[in-house]
């Protein structure tokens, strides 16, 4: 098995410089290599006969060269070299375009086999700069079926085959399948070695199907195998803390939020209090569309635990949103004497100090920050509820990190994301979900419209208009890639522009990741209190953030983005009493971003446009890249493979109940292993 482990360089073929090149594709092992799967084929079908040549189609002779080859130089720098062949059924041309030599290297007296794409010209068949080979019978006949694979530069099409076919020969039949054979044979799996060649190498149609079903069965297995383990785990430690709290004060906190809650949130609260009452350990997933009210439901959760006696700790993605969080829930708390505070990296070191302290006193009741809090010394007192927002940005090893600061804490976490049904069960398998599926009353929908960007003057025409009357706007711009720092840069760059240009007479401000984090906290501020009329942004702003009088989000490049992803954006704004816009600048160039538009255009329902997305991009795609927490799948399609999906939530069941079967212990071993590997690779936001 240390064979695959070993470094790329060592396959025939590839030296220092191309495994520097493929290592940009994720290929640094051997095992890379072999799992570094097609993204499609081509097909060769069998042998055609010339009669029945279709013109347009790519397709495959056996012919004889007729006489001698003719050129012609119709201008400069250009040779068209013509030759005819032939079999039993008729003639067909060869045309090659400045390649003079194939005139001298076919023969009369021998079989070759010609491919290429049929063209009809001047009532001729015409193959153009064909494939031409010697005919060989056994190398020729039949169907074929080569790989296609995504590369990178410096690589082409023929170099991956070349580099996947000696890695292929290099571990030839010799790899170990962890699952048995019984497991196999149960649910109709092909072997490994079997599976990986024809993957990449597929004999025929019918071994490829198998040879994907097989791959696709393995990496929905682990992970949905990892998960089943988390969840008994989580079912083991069933012993809760019994939370015991003054229901006058509850009564008069509510009684005292500046808004009635929604029937919505009372039926989530009421399940939420409900599990902490009951001596059972909470884990609840509380999903709600944007601006659904999900952080009063938090603060309810959280004002139990301080009355019961308990800590508790709100993680949450960015500095900003834990900022935010923790002046809403000051607000929130103004009436009681609950202590809350913050902890975010960008804290000079002796506030952190000092919050540290004061949380292992036990001090401070409430705790929000950024993965700061998960870090080993951050030490609470007595900590009885974690919950973590915006769950789609943590991945579950963090998620199990902050429930690790405490003692069997009760879990919540929230999402915005609508995760579809079957995504749920895949990434949220071992919890309870409440959904708020009500927004609070008179909110009025956004108004979203998809313009060119040849618009943008117009646009810039209707954010003078909006801030003309009071109001405020969040430009967000291009995302050039997943990186921060370029797309900091893109948004440093627009608002130059602005400023200097079409919109210098306005106050505008500016946001981006690379920003000091009290200059960022500054530059939210100021919007928040009015002071910034435009504020110009790079996706930092996708999470949480809330204000009010904000009523315009403009969104260039919005192709780019996921529709998941352009719902977060959109909800930033509509969170007041004003009507609220959202412009989406995006030049169409295929009917994939037409259809995208429209739906963002039609629908304000966040699950709904979840799903269409889920549909028209599939779930490797969905969210945007990696944030939903789980590796991103390399070969399964969550919609199609459905199929496969229950035959795998069977098998884990299956293996479960008997898992001190020493069959099964390589596999439950393995996945632990692969699952630890898997985690480890998520990225923090
Ligand atoms: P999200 O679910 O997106 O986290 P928030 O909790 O940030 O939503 O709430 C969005 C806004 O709606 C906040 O300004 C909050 O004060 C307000 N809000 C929450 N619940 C209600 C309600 N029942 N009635 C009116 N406004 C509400
Ligand atoms: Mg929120």
């Amino acid at each position: 098995m240390e064979a695959l482990k070993q470094s790329i360089q060592y396959i025939k073929g590839v030296g220092p410089k191309r495994a520097s090149r493929l290592s940009k594709l994720g290929i640094k092992t051997l095992q890379d290599a072999l799992y570094y799967f097609p993204r499609d084929y081509e097909i060769w079908q069998g042998i055609k006969k010339i009669r029945d040549a279709v013109r347009g189609d790519e397709a495959s002779f056996v012919v004889t060269f007729d006489g001698r080859a003719s050129s012609q130089r119709p201008r400069r720098g250009l040779t068209i070299t013509t030759w005819r062949c032939r079999d039993d059924t008729g003639y067909l041309w060869c045309v090659w375009f400045n390649q003079p030599y194939r005139a001298r290297l076919y023969r009369n007296d021998k079989l070759y086999f010609v491919r290429g794409k049929i063209e009809a010209k001047y009532g001729m068949l015409q193959l153009h700069n064909p494939v031409v080979e010697e005919y060989i019978s056994s190398k020729h006949d039949g169907l074929k079926i080569f790989p296609i694979y995504p590369l990178t530069e410096g690589i082409t099409q023929k170099d991956m085959r070349n580099i996947i076919a000696s890695a292929l020969e290099k571990v030839e039949g010799s790899l170990n399948d962890e699952f048995p054979a019984s497991i196999r044979k149960a649910f109709r799996l092909a072997e490994k070695n079997f599976a990986l060649s024809n993957i990449h190498f597929p004999r025929t149609v019918e071994s490829l199907k198998e040879a994907r079903r097989r791959l696709v069965f393995e990496e929905l297995f682990y992970i949905k195998m990892a998960l089943s383990l988390m969840r008994e785990k989580n079912q083991m430690e069933q012993q809760g803390l019994v939370f015991k709290w003054d229901h006058s004060k509850l009564e008069n906190f509510i009684n005292n939020l500046p808004f009635s809650l929604t029937n919505a949130q009372k039926k989530v609260i009421d399940e939420v209090l409900q599990d902490l009452k009951s001596g059972k350990l909470m884990n609840r997933l509380i999903q709600g569309d944007v601006g659904s009210g999900k952080t009063v439901v938090a603060a309810l959760g959280m004002y139990c635990a301080v009355l019961s006696g308990y800590q508790s700790v709100m993680m949450v993605p960015t500095e900003i949103l834990a900022r935010q969080h923790l002046s809403s829930l000051k607000n929130l708390f103004s009436n009681t004497d609950v202590k809350v505070e913050c902890l975010v990296g960008g804290m000079k070191n002796s506030e952190k100090e000092d919050v540290k302290s004061r949380l292992t006193s036990g001090d401070i009741d409430i705790l929000v920050g950024t993965h700061a809090v998960i870090e080993d010394d951050v030490i609470f007192n007595r900590l009885g509820l974690v919950i973590t927002d915006e769950q789609h940005r943590f991945g579950v090893r963090q998620r199990a990190a902050l429930k690790d600061k405490g003692q069997f804490p009760h879990m919540m976490v929230m999402s915005a994301t609508p995760i579809p049904r079957t995504l749920a069960l895949m990434l949220y398998g071992d919890l309870d979900v409440s959904v708020i599926d009500e927004l609070p009353p008179g909110r009025k929908p956004i108004k979203t419209y998809h313009v060119p960007s040849s618009m943008k003057s117009r646009v810039l025409e209707f954010i003078r208009r909006q801030v003309a009357e009071g109001r405020q706007a969040y430009m967000v711009c291009p995302l050039v890639e997943e990186s921060e720092v370029i797309d900091s840069q893109s948004a440093v760059e627009l608002f130059e522009s602005l400023r200097n240009g079409e919109l210098a007479d306005m106050r505008l401000g500016l946001l981006h990741g690379r920003m000091k984090p009290h200059e960022k906290e500054q530059t939210m501020e100021a919007f928040a209190n009015g002071q910034i009329d435009v504020l110009i942004s790079t996706t930092v702003i996708e999470v949480g953030v809330n204000v009010p009088n904000a009523t315009l989000m403009v969104i260039e490049n919005a192709e780019r983005f996921g529709l998941a992803q352009l719902h977060q954006l959109r909800g930033r704004v509509g969170r007041g009493d004003h009507q609220a816009y959202c412009i989406l600048i995006a030049d169409v160039k295929t009917t994939e971003v037409r259809e995208r538009m429209k739906i963002m255009t039609k629908s304000n329902n966040g699950f709904e446009i979840a799903e269409k997305d889920l549909q028209l991009r599939g779930p490797g795609d969905f969210l945007g890249v990696k944030q939903h927490g789980l590796p991103e799948f390399k070969i399964a399609n969550l919609l199609r493979d459905m199929e496969i999906l229950k035959e795998v939530d069977y098998a884990v069941k299956r293996i479960l109940q008997s898992r001190d079967d020493p069959q099964y212990q390589s596999l439950m071993e393995y996945t632990v292993k692969k699952f630890n590997e898997q985690i480890a690779e998520i990225t923090l936001n």
